[in-house]
């Protein structure tokens, strides 16, 4: 058992849903943050955390949490992360949870709220302004957009720079998020006082625990062998809606690697590519992963 500090170390909880911006974000608050002992902690839903080699790579201090979305499940290592965070030497001034794409960061912020040496600072959401309003009319993913968005006390609008006018979502968005400030981000731009801040407003009140354990999937691929630039890009553009997110870094035939990076139908492929295991994950709803990994296998991803 740990003593507990005269002092309880601030906790912020980072949600949003698959490919919001929330690993750009928080490698953003890490460039900001001299001076400032910032240990982030990353949910990624797939098996291989890609968030937290992305993360790792920008010398930040980074447990990976893995085995599932630790919002709903079953197990010791989100508390197991939370100690680790806490016994650093020198502790941490700050400490931010980046949830899984599909987490209900209310959940989470509620686990670590019982824990006397945490205090809550608050629960940032990002929504991707580009694709929040058709993930939300969507209806195998409103309730998981529905969760984030009501746990929010800052709503940050993201990817501002790749939409036009932003009033009309922001006056969607509003009711959805009655607790929030609102804030506005592109390539995670948002001051670290402001991320960081003092947001959280009385307690929240109690949700019926999520479900998307069975809702969503993720698949993670591993390359046989170096791949064809041009077949990779061509076989992830032609991927079927259902697969919301694909992320990993992969060997690439030239000898370079590559981040591959996919956010609904928007896809990037960029080198070079932070270290670190060749994994492609793919996240989506019902059998789409698997249908995706079917399809990419004669590239050399199995
Ligand atoms: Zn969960």
């Amino acid at each position: 058992m740990r003593v507990s500090r005269a002092t309880r170390t601030p906790l912020t909880v980072l949600g949003g849903f698959l490919g919001a911006g929330k690993t750009t974000l928080v490698n953003a608050l890490l460039r900001q943050a001299q001076g400032l002992r910032l240990t982030v902690l990353v949910n990624d839903f797939g098996s291989v955390n890609i968030d937290a080699a992305l993360i790792a790579d920008r010398s930040g201090d980074t447990i990976a949490l893995t085995n599932g979305c630790v919002c709903c499940a079953v197990g010791d290592d989100f508390a197991a992360g939370l100690a680790a965070a806490l016994d650093r030497h020198p502790a941490p001034d700050h400490v931010l949870i980046e949830c899984s794409g599909v987490a209900d960061p209310a959940a989470i912020a509620a686990i670590a709220q019982v824990d006397p040496e945490l205090t809550l600072a608050g629960v940032v959401v990002l929504a991707d302004t580009t694709g929040v309003a058709a993930r939300l009319a969507d209806p195998l993913l409103a309730d998981t957009l529905r969760r984030q968005l009501r746990a929010a006390d800052l709503l940050v609008l993201t990817k501002t720079d790749l939409a036009g006018d932003t009033a009309g979502l922001a006056a969607l968005l509003r009711p959805l998020a009655p607790r929030a400030a609102m804030a506005r981000a592109t390539h995670g731009d948002l001051p670290i006082a402001v991320a960081l801040g003092e947001h959280a407003a009385g307690p929240r009140a109690a949700a019926p625990p999520a479900r998307h354990g069975t809702l969503f999937a993720s698949v993670t691929l591993r390359p046989r062998r170096p791949l064809d630039a041009a077949a990779l890009r061509a076989s992830l553009d032609a991927l079927p809606d259902g697969v919301l997110r694909a992320k990993g870094i992969l060997p690439l035939a030239d000898g370079t690697q590559a981040l591959v990076q996919r956010v609904g139908r928007r896809l990037e492929i960029t080198c070079p590519a932070p270290d670190a295991p060749h994994a492609l994950v793919l996240i989506g709803t019902g059998t789409a992963p698997w249908d995706a990994a079917a399809a990419l296998r004669p590239l050399g991803l199995e």
